[in-house]
């Protein structure tokens, strides 16, 4: 059993931040990781800008210049490797996390490595950190789980002349849309909301709306996606059934946070909202010394806490643990 003062479990731009924040008290935190810094990230659209100018990605006070107005996705994975580096981060990559319980004081951590060979730690503090983008939100509807079906979309090319459906009505929606157009896909929008999404950020929907209004890509309001077919999907609108043909689909639905990890930590989850319970100023849940970061926090939520805000859920746990363990001597 390898013993820890403080754990965090996953490496993304949060778990890093609250990481940062403790080597200001001289305290060197274990990050576990099941794929390497900021897996997330990695895991974007292989072209993706972001929507924050680069300062507002920064973490532990370490400057992310960028020339672009928005940084790209390959400038931030370089930006959070060098912060790793230079930090001399503790990170067990590979690592995937399988199970936590607490036992007396302590923190029971148990983890596989892409060998399939289980590790074992304890730890007094815990830090859960794993954001939320493993777990989509599935559509659960009747071929939903066809191969075609995607939840994640990395490129457009080869989607070249193939019909394409998107469903969802957000961010990665059109984003994802207005990349499959541009690499000549013929793109079918779905999306249950009644009109264009107010979540969308406003320098994307104008091209978007563009292409509707002139028939270049085809958007479908109000419509409940029911049936997926190997060529097509089926979806109501107005209690009509209507058909797409498509070769491919992706559903851009969202994502959701390991619920049933934080339950088996005993962490009280409000099950309408998925919102862990724990304090506002220190980021402690219900149980001593295991505390949120990050996106983790926002339950089904996925557009209230993002690295721009997540980041600084670091500064209040560290302080936290530090005044701890100033007490306890
Ligand atoms: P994550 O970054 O998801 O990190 C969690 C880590 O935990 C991951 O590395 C994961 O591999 C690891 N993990 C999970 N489970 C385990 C386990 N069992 N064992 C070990 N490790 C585990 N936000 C912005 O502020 N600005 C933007 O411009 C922006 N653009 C975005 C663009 C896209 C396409 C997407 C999808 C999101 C964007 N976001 C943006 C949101 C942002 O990516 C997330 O809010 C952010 O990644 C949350 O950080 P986090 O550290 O809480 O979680
Ligand atoms: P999201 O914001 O959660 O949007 C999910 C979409 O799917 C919503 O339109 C939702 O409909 C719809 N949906 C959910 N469940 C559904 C179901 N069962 N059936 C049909 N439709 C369903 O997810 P996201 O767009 O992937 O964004 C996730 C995060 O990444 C956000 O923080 C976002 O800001 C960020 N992001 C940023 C960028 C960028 O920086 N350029 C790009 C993409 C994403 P409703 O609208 O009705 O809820």
């Amino acid at each position: 059993m390898i013993d820890e003062d403080v754990i965090i479990l996953g490496c993304g731009p949060c778990g890093m931040s609250v990481a940062l924040e403790l080597k200001k008290y001289q305290i060197n935190p274990l990050i576990i990781e099941k794929g390497n810094v900021v897996n997330t990230i990695h895991s974007y659209p292989t072209h993706q800008t972001f929507f924050s100018s680069s300062e507002k990605l920064e973490i532990g006070d370490v400057p992310f210049i960028s020339t672009r107005h928005k940084p790209v996705r390959n400038e931030a994975l370089a930006y959070y490797r060098e912060v790793a580096k230079r930090n001399n981060l503790r990170i067990n990559a590979f690592e995937t996390v399988t199970e936590a319980t607490k036992e007396n004081n302590e923190f029971i951590v148990e983890t596989t490595n892409q060998f399939g060979k289980t590790i074992k730690y304890k730890t007094k503090h815990l830090i859960i950190a794993t954001g939320y983008h493993d777990q989509p939100n599935y559509l659960n509807i009747p071929g939903s789980e066809l191969p075609h079906v995607n939840h994640y979309f990395k490129e457009a090319h080869p989607y070249y002349n193939q019909k394409v459906v998107v469903i969802g009505g957000r961010n990665s929606a059109i984003d994802t849309a207005l990349e499959l157009y541009h690499a000549h896909a013929k793109v079918t929008l779905l999306y249950r909301g009644p009109d264009y999404s107010k979540s969308i950020k406003p320098w994307i929907l104008p091209e978007f709306a563009s292409l509707v209004k002139h028939n270049k890509v085809k958007a479908r309001f109000n419509a409940e996606v029911i049936e997926i077919d190997q060529d097509k999907i089926s979806y109501v609108i107005d209690n009509e059934v209507m058909h797409e043909p498509a070769d491919f689909v992706f559903a851009m639905t969202g994502y959701h946070p390991q619920i049933e990890f934080l339950q088996s930590l005993n962490i009280i989850v409000d099950l309408h909202t998925g919102r862990p319970k724990y304090n506002e100023d220190t980021y402690e849940t219900n149980i001593k010394n295991l505390y949120v970061a990050g996106v983790v926090i926002s339950g089904f939520d996925g557009n209230e806490t993002f690295i721009e805000n997540g980041r600084y859920h670091g500064k209040h746990i560290a302080k936290n643990i530090h005044a701890n363990e100033e007490i306890e001597g």
